[in-house]
């Protein structure tokens, strides 16, 4: 995203030392606190302690004691001393390095967040060491006559696949009570065991021999390699179509990295990806990396930011957060998958993490890659302007040749009443089953079905708390939010009328077409892969084991099937609605569902045996549903930008939204009309809305949304935080800033 380049860091990046602020009286010294103040706090420092910048001090604050790290801002010299409280101790912990607080203060004004609260993602693993040293194992064997439930079940899978947990974390690993734990401790199903001070980072050997690499393959590599032996920033987008070898070139980057002794990191969308990636590092390095993301026990946590932060872990791979990590000499940063939307990050502070990383990059003197087999626009443009230089490769790795793709047409060949599969789709899933090879259905939708209304009277089941259907989850008896997470048993009687057996579902969800597909293929082995189904690490790679030792026949998958997963027997793949992203008049909806299915397309046919890919659609022709038949993603993309010029939409020009919410409409109302009326009044600058948001009601606040507009080179920061000045935000309102907005929910 161009913009990162157009700002300047916020503050003075010389990182001038604290100096004491007045020639009389105590020093003293700015902190930042992890909370949404405006900015650091000044405090007097006592003659015995003497802080520096980044240290982690311990605080008064509204009469508690709190964690802040000293700042380099200036502390106010007119504030008198005897109004300032003093420090209370320098915190024995690794101090936060300058570069790490530079991108705390460069994210906090991009974002328009409190710096503070920026602060706390990268404070939050400092913490100085607490926690288990004990944790629970299975004891083998297990005593004679126990009972198991599925709660035990539980806690004995959990322990199956991972190391030693303490009470808590096991429970909550289990989804099950600290009781039932301590239950089984009793009946000596579990044993205790004292848990390693340290894990084991064993430094990735570069010189492990990879793979002998392919022309276009090595000319990237080299490339790349050369980048990260130049110690420069700078910013390479790496593309190629699925199976080409990005991972294996990049991996050649990190190697290279690796003999310079700097430190790298890799950021992948989601964790589902790890299990499968940590195996494919381990086979390129010898040992695995350290991981980073939220599902880490708090130990682990603790022992990997400590492993991180004295440098004996070399590589990183991890989610978003994994950028705040506190690195002492990072060498490079890779983004995979880099045009996932995944990398936004929607609560708290707004941020997205692919151009964030480009920001971290830049400030520790490092190269960045971008890998997509689709980029983004925005990406895309920077590369246009040379901002960026591209490296490409064209192939599949091995000959295997991309899918074949093809859109299959409602309108000619509908599925039978009340069934969502049509005839030709199933007549392939027919043929690629008795080959003995594996058939994968997408749709994005967890659940049984996104709607239930009443065929009596129309009523709808709408969520209580937001503008949002319940969406029906049939193994689990409910109808459920899956904005707010509210759930209801499905009622008998419809909640309106009092019909009773009237509710019906309305579209299908995953589990509906699971059922659909186990009466047409009762022998097939079926595996649903959901967030919901594969709620973390382990479960992914388990059922990516089972895939791959054909355990599986079926998999009927939501997005989390599009993500780099190699399956090589895998040569069908069905899009059961490949017009559902198209819907909504998103900016991006085109964009996205060209780069999601063919990312779900990419899953077939990766090894010897041929792909196939069948769209169903009501619209095949549709420049998305062309594109991707056509296999020409460029000229699509190319269409796109076409289109977004113009009017400066994004990546030619910038967004920014403002989000009002209120716990009443009148106030949203009024909050919104407010800033409406005080909208910046400059030349290329449009402001849209207020607007009721389309999720109007969200957890039961009420949201309107206004969207600025501007030029390119206009940057929106400044506009925005006048235009806020101007209007006071009423008790029980908020507004909240999106810049760059990737989400208009
Ligand atoms: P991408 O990241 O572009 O989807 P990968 O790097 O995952 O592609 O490569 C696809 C498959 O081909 C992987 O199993 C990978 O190990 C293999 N592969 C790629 N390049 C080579 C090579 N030069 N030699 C051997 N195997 C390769
Ligand atoms: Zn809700």
């Amino acid at each position: 995203m161009a913009s990162l380049f157009d700002l300047h860091p916020p503050s003075d990046p010389s990182g001038a030392l604290v100096e004491p602020a007045a020639a009389t009286g105590p020093r003293r010294v700015s902190v930042m606190l992890p909370f949404p103040f405006p900015g650091p706090f000044d405090y007097n420092v006592p003659s015995d302690l003497d802080p520096a910048p980044g240290d982690v001090v311990l605080v008064p604050l509204n009469g508690r004691e709190q964690f802040g790290v000293v700042w380099d801002a200036e502390p106010d010299p007119n504030l008198p001393a005897r109004k300032l409280k003093a420090l209370l101790a320098i915190v024995d912990t690794p101090p936060m390095r300058e570069n790490l607080r530079r991108f705390v203060d460069w994210i906090a004004a991009y974002t328009l967040s409190p710096p503070g609260e920026v602060m706390a993602m990268a404070l939050r693993v400092a913490r100085p060491p607490t926690g288990p040293t004990t944790g629970w194992r299975r004891s083998t064997p297990m005593p004679d006559g126990v009972r198991m439930t599925p709660a035990r079940h539980a806690v004995l899978d959990v322990l199956a696949r991972a190391e030693p947990r303490a009470t808590s974390e096991l429970a909550r690993a289990a989804e099950v009570s600290g009781a039932v734990v301590r239950g089984m401790a009793d009946l000596g199903m579990l044993v205790m065991e004292a848990l390693p001070a340290d894990l084991p980072f064993v430094p990735p050997d570069p010189d492990y021999p990879g793979p002998t690499l392919s022309g276009d393959q090595k000319t990237a590599a080299v490339a790349l390699r050369q980048a990260v032996a130049a110690k420069a920033f700078q910013v390479h987008l790496l593309e190629g179509v699925t199976g080409s070898g990005k991972t294996e070139v990049y991996l050649e980057a990190v190697a290279e990295c690796l003999r310079q002794n700097r430190q790298a990191l890799i950021l992948l969308p989601e964790i589902a990806l790890s299990a499968q990636f940590l195996a494919r590092f381990e086979r390129r390095f010898g040992v695995a990396p350290a991981v980073w993301h939220s599902h880490l026990t708090s130990r682990v946590r603790r022992i990997t930011w400590r492993a991180v932060e004295d440098g004996q872990a070399p590589v990183v791979v991890g989610a978003r957060s994994a950028l705040f990590l506190p690195f002492p000499d990072l060498g490079l940063i890779v983004v995979d998958e880099e045009h996932e939307t995944a990398f936004k990050q929607e609560d708290g502070v707004v941020y997205h993490a692919r151009d964030m990383a480009v920001v971290r990059a830049r400030l520790s003197a490092a190269p960045a890659v971008l890998v997509s087999a689709t980029p983004s626009l925005e990406t895309v443009a920077n590369v246009e302007a040379g901002r960026y230089s591209r490296l490409h490769l064209p192939n599949r790795h091995g000959g295997a040749s991309l899918p074949h793709i093809e859109a299959l047409d409602l309108r000619d060949t509908p599925p039978e009443r009340g069934r969502f599969l049509a005839p030709p789709l199933i007549a392939a899933m027919r043929e690629t089953l008795a080959r003995g090879e594996q058939v994968m259905l997408f749709l994005n939708r967890r659940g049984y079905a996104p709607l239930t209304l009443c065929r009596h009277c129309g009523h709808r089941m709408q969520c209580p708390n937001c503008t949002a259907w319940l969406v029906e989850h049939r193994t689990r008896s409910e109808l459920q939010c899956h904005h707010c997470g509210h759930t209801t048993p499905i009622p008998p009687d419809c909640p309106s009328c009092g019909k009773a057996n009237a509710l019906v579902p309305i579209g299908p969800g995953v589990e509906r077409i699971t059922e659909e597909v186990a009466v047409l293929f009762p022998d097939a082995r079926r595996l649903v892969m959901a967030s919901d189904t594969l709620p973390g690490p382990q479960a992914a790679a388990e059922a990516e084991r089972a895939i791959q030792n054909r355990e599986i026949d079926l998999i009927i998958g939501t997005q989390i099937v599009a993500k780099g997963w190699h399956f090589p027997h895998l040569t069908l793949v069905g899009v059961v609605d490949a017009d559902l992203g198209l819907a909504g008049g998103d900016l991006r909806a085109g964009e996205r569902t060209v780069q999601l299915l063919h990312q779900v397309a990419g899953r077939a046919g990766r090894a010897e045996a041929p792909g196939r890919v069948i769209l169903q659609t009501f619209s095949p022709e549709h420049p998305v549903m062309q594109a991707l038949v056509a296999g020409d993603l460029e000229t699509f993309m190319a269409c796109e930008a076409a289109q977004r010029r113009p009017g400066h939409w994004p990546p030619y020009g910038r967004l920014a939204a403002l989000i009002v919410s209120a716990d009443s409409a009148q106030v949203a109302d009024e909050l919104a009309r407010d800033l409406g009326r005080a909208a910046p009044q400059v030349e290329g600058v449009q402001v849209l809305g207020p607007a009721p948001a389309p999720l109007m009601i969200l957890r039961g606040r009420h949201r309107r949304r206004l969207l600025l507009k501007t030029r390119r080179d206009t940057p929106v920061q400044p506009l925005l935080r006048a235009w806020l000045e101007k209007v006071k935000v009423p008790r029980g309102g908020r507004v909240d800033v999106d810049v760059d907005p990737v989400s208009f929910l």
